[in-house]
Formats: structure tokens, C-alpha cells, sequence
């Protein structure tokens, strides 16, 4: 699957809000979007005035950046949640949450989305008792995500977890961090997002 490899520190101060891309450095001095608080360019710090068209695009983008999905993928999971009963953007944020890569970030055993994904796809994490190296695994309720007992000296997770002790964990996610195992306690409800999404934005685009 291909996927971005390129800078991301310009995606926040291109939606002009921190998206947390980068683990730990999001919370220091060192965060572009501190130092910088404009969309990157030449025309950067000059006034934008977005369109109706311009506010919904955006808001696409900054959501299918936050959880680092290509377009394709995105569209893909927003069919899928359109063809589900009850409110489409609730159901497409809902099936963002419980990615597989998504819970493992969430549950602090990754500084990232993009650290989480690539923790899963070498093979690091158990689903349920058996090795999964898919990132997009929809997880259901009752589900647990344990690291492999190879994995659990890893410096990158002790280092994420030991940080994640200063984060708070969604009330969606159990977590036994002395085990370092996270069960999916209940399905993540739209208040569990208190990133700030307005998704009935992201509707409108893909309804035209
Ligand atoms: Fe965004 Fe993090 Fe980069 Fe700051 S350090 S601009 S929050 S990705």
C-alpha cells in the first residue's frame, strides 16, 4: 500500500490546528505549528477565505490526515458507513476509532498513528491471542489488543507507554498496562472524539 512519506508538520499549519502527527514533539517547543501558526507557502500569511466547497474539502483533509489514510481508503470507509444504518458521520468516525492502528495509539502503545501502524504491520500486537499485522483491522466490542510477549522490552513501546502515563485514555478503552493489553470496553460513542471534527462537513462533500 502506498503511503506519504513526506513532511507532515505543514498538514497541521495547512488546517491550522495541531493534529498530532508526531508523538512526543507535538507537545514540545520544537512543533512547527507553535513556532508557525500559518498554512505553509509563499501566500501563507495572507488572508484566506475558504468557500463552501473550500470549508468541506478541509475538513476531509484534516480528518483523513489525522489517522493517516490515503483517499482512497478514506472514501472507501465512508461508503462503507454510508451503507449503515443511522447517522453516516458517526458511523464513519466511529469506524475510524476502532482501526485496529487507531486503538493501538489511543491505548498509548504507540506516540502515534503512524508509529502505530507501522508497530502493527511488523507484527507486533495480538488480536484476541492471534498476531495481526493489519493497521485498518476493524476492531468490535470486547476485542483485546496485547503487544507479543517478544515485543514487550521494545524501547519504542516501553518509551510510549511509560509517556502515554501522562495522556488520558478514551473510557472506550480498558487498559491493563502492567500486562500491556487494552480491551475494546464498548464501541466508541461521538462524545469519546473530543478531537474538534465537524463530520457533517466531510458528509456534504461526499454526498455531491
Ligand atoms: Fe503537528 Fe506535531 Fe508537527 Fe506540531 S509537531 S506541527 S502538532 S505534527
Amino acid at each position: 500500500m502506498a503511503r506519504y512519506t513526506g513532511a507532515v508538520c505543514r498538514f497541521c499549519r495547512r488546517e491550522n490546528q495541531k493534529l498530532f502527527l508526531k508523538g512526543d514533539r507535538c507537545f514540545t517547543e520544537k512543533c512547527s505549528f507553535e513556532r508557525r501558526a500559518y498554512p505553509p507557502g509563499q501566500h501563507g500569511q495572507g488572508r484566506i477565505k475558504f468557500s463552501e466547497y473550500g470549508l468541506q474539502l478541509r475538513e476531509k483533509q484534516k480528518v483523513r490526515r489525522m489517522y493517516g489514510l490515503l483517499e482512497r481508503q478514506f472514501r472507501n470507509l465512508f461508503a462503507k458507513a454510508d451503507r449503515l444504518r443511522g447517522i453516516t458521520g458517526e458511523n464513519f468516525l466511529n469506524m475510524l476509532e476502532r482501526r485496529l492502528d487507531n486503538v493501538v495509539y489511543r491505548a498509548g502503545f504507540a506516540g502515534s498513528r503512524s508509529e502505530a501502524r507501522q508497530l502493527v504491520r511488523h507484527g507486533h500486537f495480538l488480536v484476541n491471542g492471534k498476531k495481526v499485522n493489519i493497521p485498518s483491522l476493524e476492531l468490535s466490542k470486547g476485542d483485546e489488543v496485547a503487544v507479543t510477549t517478544k515485543s514487550q522490552n521494545l524501547t519504542q513501546i516501553k518509551a510510549s507507554v511509560e509517556a502515554s502515563k501522562r495522556k488520558e485514555i478514551p473510557q472506550w478503552i480498558e487498559l491493563s498496562p502492567a500486562d500491556l493489553k487494552a480491551k475494546v470496553r464498548d464501541l466508541p460513542a461521538r462524545d469519546d472524539i473530543t478531537a474538534p471534527i465537524e463530520e457533517r462537513l466531510i458528509v456534504e462533500l461526499y454526498s455531491k
